[in-house]
């Protein structure tokens, strides 16, 4: 076992600093929140879906050339991912109503949107991650223009090309989240996709039955989430080999 030197811990990951100063080790823990943490709980084995799930997603992005964090899987739980400067935003796009959206707006959950629709939030804990206009980001430099016309443009081919991803295994992707930031390679900055993509950080419901795959089991209390998680593990054929109760853990 090697002693990992912690850099940060969220409510669902650990960063740990990385074998070189430009990489980090990104650790998925069990722990979901919903409500900005006013609901919790410990979930055995999601951090390992997730952990596999992000890994899948992100690869498909890098083999369209969509640039992200991730290098590779260290084991069950961890992966090497390239350390950025994480541009305080939560890129929220949308295909159908639901969750904060359908409250908002008074939107029956489900509703089709006639065009994908991207919204941006800031991350602060504090304030429950308001809702913010591109005139805030700029305002506030959180963002250039030129950076903020390439995140929407990034956000809309992830959707584009996750959308087909989830439609090839009878999922519909409804939402989700990213996170964006800038990679300095020499003197050059780029934006590359950061955090995770996974059932946590995703609406997906069955095509056919409707039946949510993801977060909202947790947040509505609608059954077990691992067995969601695992659903669309073993859809897109990445489910691990089973042990006794959660999954188990190989060291690649
Ligand atoms: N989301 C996320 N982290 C957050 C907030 C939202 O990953 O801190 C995801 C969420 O899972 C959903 C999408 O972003 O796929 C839109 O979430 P929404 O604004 O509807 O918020 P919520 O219903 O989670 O309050």
């Amino acid at each position: 076992m090697v002693r990992r030197q912690k850099l940060y811990e969220g409510k669902a990951k650990i960063l740990f600093k990385g074998p070189n100063p430009d990489t980090l080790i990104q650790y998925f823990k069990d722990d979901a929140t919903a409500f900005n943490a006013e609901k919790t709980a410990v979930i055995e084995g999601k951090g390992i879906l997730n952990n596999i799930l992000s890994e899948h997603f992100m690869k498909g992005l890098s083999s369209i050339g969509i640039p992200n964090h991730f290098i590779k899987r260290l084991n069950m739980r961890e992966q090497l991912v390239k350390s950025c400067e994480i541009i305080p935003l939560e890129v929220v796009v949308r295909n159908l109503a639901a969750g904060s959206m359908s409250k908002r707006l008074g939107l029956s959950e489900g509703t089709v949107l006639s065009r994908p629709i991207v919204e941006f939030y800031y991350k602060k804990d504090n304030l429950n991650d308001p809702l913010v206009t591109e005139e805030h980001i700029i305002g506030f430099n959180w963002a250039t223009q030129a950076e903020l016309e390439e995140i929407i443009a990034i956000a809309l081919r992830v959707n584009d090309f996750l959308s087909g991803m989830m439609h090839s295994v009878n999922i519909k992707l409804v939402d989700f989240k990213i996170e964006i930031g800038r990679y300095f390679e020499d003197e050059f900055g780029k934006l590359i996709i950061a955090d995770e993509i996974s059932p946590d950080s995703c609406r997906l419901w069955d095509k056919l039955s409707g039946k949510k795959l993801d977060k909202d089991i947790f947040r509505q209390d609608l059954g077990n989430l691992i067995d969601g998680y695992k659903e669309v593990a073993r859809r897109f054929s990445v489910l691990p080999n089973n042990s006794v109760s959660g999954l188990k853990e190989v060291t690649k």
